[in-house]
């Protein structure tokens, strides 16, 4: 009867919120008896397939064309070049993060693992202790794995792997060994979206929630800010259709956690630099209405960005609302709120 009494509180309070649990441990079966959340990647760990991705992605590093710069540098040999990072893994901060959007914060937080350096390297950069200055220690594979299964226990919905792209095989090296001890939460690919295509491919199945930032529409934009880039709206635009075709909308569970899906992140400039327009325009007819979008009004000219003046400034009210009615215009359904 005791047992009885505390399942029916323990439902109860998981049914009104006040409990939340991760969503490996709350996904209902269709008889609404518990199952195992299965994230993407432990098909592809049963069937040997990570193992063969981990070394794939390890050969990339000798001659690094990890991302779009396609830099070639002897990473495995001590050589860095645009992302500044050679074959140590460096990470800023490991902890649970409540500032994210509301389907990967939940109650208990996302698992969030701050990498150091980035290989956009944005002149506006909100980071730039880590992402520039590279901010961070470097850590093994083994501790990276623990540090994941320690934000599983904290109770966290997922690991969000925050700039993770330039080191991409060492986290899924660390990601095997996570698996082999128990890890069971979705991964979050949390970008800039500066991301190479073969890269892509072979995360595909293995990461469950993709994040990417849609930063700029006009490459003379994302050449002037981010380090030259001419390329990033191309590459960006072609990265994310990639992204959707792989893990599709957003799906959250029955208490509005992600399980898995797109996210999309876009930063609203003054001047309307990053062509807010064009953005969600490209999001409904490209991809779907249905798309989780993040319209972000919260820049301020952080780093060097005091230094131009379409960045010297914040986005005015006026020019917030606008952007309101391009998106309503356009007929995204599914804005952060
Ligand atoms: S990950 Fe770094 S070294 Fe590799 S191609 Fe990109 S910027 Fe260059």
């Amino acid at each position: 009867m005791d047992w009885l009494r505390r399942e029916f509180l323990k439902k109860a309070l998981i049914s009104t919120g006040v409990l939340a649990v991760p969503p490996w441990r709350r996904a209902l079966g269709r008889q609404g008896k518990p199952m195992m959340f299965q994230p993407a990647y432990l098909k592809l760990d049963q069937s040997g397939e990570l193992a063969k991705r981990s070394e794939a992605l390890w050969k990339i590093l000798g001659e690094c064309q990890l991302c779009p710069r396609g830099c070639k540098v002897k990473r495995l040999a001590g050589e860095v070049k645009i992302c500044r990072s050679d074959r140590r893994l460096k990470i800023a901060s490991v902890g649970p993060h409540f500032g994210e959007e509301r389907p990967l914060v939940g109650r208990h937080g996302s698992g969030t693992i701050f990498f150091s350096q980035c290989n956009l390297r944005c002149c506006f950069c909100q980071n730039w202790e880590i992402a520039h200055r590279g901010d961070g220690r470097h850590l093994s594979f083994g501790q990276l794995a623990d540090g994941m299964l320690d934000l599983q226990r904290r109770g966290c919905h997922n690991i969000n792997l925050v700039t993770p792209t330039h080191f991409v095989p060492h986290i899924v090296r660390a990601l095997r060994i996570a698996v082999s001890k128990g890890l069971r939460l979705p991964l979050v690919y949390n970008t800039g979206g500066y991301e190479s295509l073969a890269t892509l491919k072979l995360l595909d199945g293995i990461v469950d929630i993709y994040m990417p930032d849609f930063k700029f529409q006009d490459g003379k934009y994302s050449h002037r800010f981010c380090a030259e880039a001419k390329d990033y709206p191309q590459v960006a635009a072609t990265a994310i259709a990639e992204m959707h075709r792989q893990v599709g909308v957003l799906q959250t569970d029955e208490q509005g956690i992600a399980t898995r899906g797109l996210i999309i992140r876009h930063l609203v400039m003054p001047q309307n630099t990053a062509g807010t327009d064009r953005f969600v325009r490209w999001v409904a007819e490209k991809l779907s209405p249905k798309t989780y979008v993040n319209l972000m009004d919260q820049y301020h000219p952080a780093h060097q960005a005091g230094q131009h003046p379409e960045l010297a400034r914040r986005i005015t009210a006026a020019e917030w609302a606008q952007v309101l009615k391009w998106a309503r215009a356009v007929g995204l359904e599914n804005l952060a709120s």
